[in-house]
């Protein structure tokens, strides 16, 4: 009877609903599923956030609506975790804003700056809400490649001169999921220059800097000169801690940038339950042996999980961040049929790249959120079906 908005009806199809469907039939049906689908860290979140949500629950001044713009004691450990791990200064009153997640803040941003026809800038593949934020605030989108051939990195000499002109964001991932590709210092340096010559905004989506390997260590584009005029960072609980059903993230850098997006929420939501943010404190204060564990963790997955593919014929890369493994699909079939495959005679669940935009056909992607003995069993299955 009722009839839905074009911006509803023009938003791009989920595509996970199909192998959503047939993962929940296999399970029905009793079959061992091993899931390398999901982006969402398999370990519990630590002792010591779960006791100070505890102790903060029990009080009741922090029952009622938070402040919208955050706990001044959470924006304070924002600014002195980023002044510690990437030696930027936040002004935690004007500089940093604390989200119910980071999606939140990133699918809420485009409303601040987006008037109809507004072009904004996404990489594809992306993370879903970089498309449908821009299309629920009536903006056009640029796709903008990841290629294998470019590190995945997106090449701003393709962008059109008549595209630039109307663009006013762009986004930007790194390291990067679905591809786990990293920048590298010289294109940060280029895109920031990119972005003050042509007047537009950089949205920096940090969410994996603290999941690398190696001895990498990711940088904010906060670091970079310039920066400071053009870039809105945002960042999250969410992977760094195992957080991220508690929803935990913020933005932060150039305070305009910061200012309009508080402005749009502040018609939206009333914050973060207190409770959460105090949690969220303790997180960020806490040393880094935590953050370090689930690295080693996941490292030994990684190499468990590339060493196995790459011992199949299927030529996969290590990744030097992010929990995702990008395999180029070893036959011709396309990402979906082959994930539908290896659902349907192995009971292993990967994601289509395509689910993330066109330019991730040809490509599955793997979570690195299953144990190392289901690892060593999904590869079991593999080589019998390869
Ligand atoms: C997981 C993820 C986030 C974080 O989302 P939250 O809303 O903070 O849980 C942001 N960006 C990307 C690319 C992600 O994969």
């Amino acid at each position: 009877m009722f009839k839905i908005s074009k911006k509803l009806q023009s938003l791009p199809p989920y595509l996970f609903l199909e192998i959503d469907k047939a993962k929940r039939a296999a399970r029905a049906q009793g079959r061992d599923i091993i899931d390398f689908g999901i982006g969402d860290p398999d370990q519990p979140t630590d002792k010591h956030v779960i006791d100070a949500l505890y102790q903060a629950a029990l009080d009741p001044s922090n029952h009622r609506y938070a402040l919208d713009q955050g706990m001044p004691v959470l924006r304070q450990s924002i600014a002195t975790w980023y002044k510690k791990r990437f030696s930027v200064s936040l002004d935690p009153s004007s500089q940093i804003l604390p989200l119910i997640g980071s999606k939140e803040g990133i699918a809420h941003f485009p409303l601040a700056y987006l008037n109809p026809g507004d072009v904004a800038l996404v990489p594809d593949p992306c993370y879903p809400p970089y498309k449908g934020g821009t299309i629920l605030a009536g903006g056009k989108i640029h796709l903008m490649p990841l290629l294998a051939e470019n590190g995945f990195l997106p090449d701003l000499s393709k962008i059109p001169f008549c595209v630039r002109r109307k663009a006013k964001i762009i986004f930007v991932n790194y390291p990067n999921n679905p591809t786990n590709a990293c920048a590298n210092d010289d294109f940060y340096r280029r895109l920031i220059a990119f972005a003050l010559k042509n007047k537009i905004i950089i949205i920096s989506d940090l969410a994996y800097s603290e999941m690398a390997f190696d001895g990498y260590r990711p940088r904010s584009m906060l670091e970079f000169e310039g920066a400071g005029e053009v870039v809105i960072e945002f960042h999250s609980l969410s992977k760094t801690f195992n957080m991220t059903g508690w929803r935990v993230g913020w933005a932060c850098g150039n305070s305009e940038l910061v200012s309009a997006l508080a402005k749009v929420k502040s018609n939206i939501d009333s914050g973060i339950f207190s409770a959460i943010q105090l949690a969220g404190v303790s997180a960020l204060e806490s040393n880094q042996d935590f953050v370090n564990k689930m690295c080693s963790l996941y490292q030994d997955r990684r190499d468990c999980l590339v060493k196995g593919l790459n011992s199949l014929g299927w030529k996969v890369f290590s990744p030097k961040a992010t929990f995702y493994v990008w395999i180029k699909v070893p036959d011709k079939t396309g990402a979906i049929n082959f994930a539908a495959r290896l659902l349907k005679e192995a009971d292993i669940v990967a994601t289509p790249g395509v689910g993330f935009g066109k330019y991730g056909e040809g490509y599955i992607r793997m979570a690195l959120t299953v144990a190392q003995e289901r690892i060593l069993e999904a590869l079991n299955r593999l080589k019998k079906i390869a």
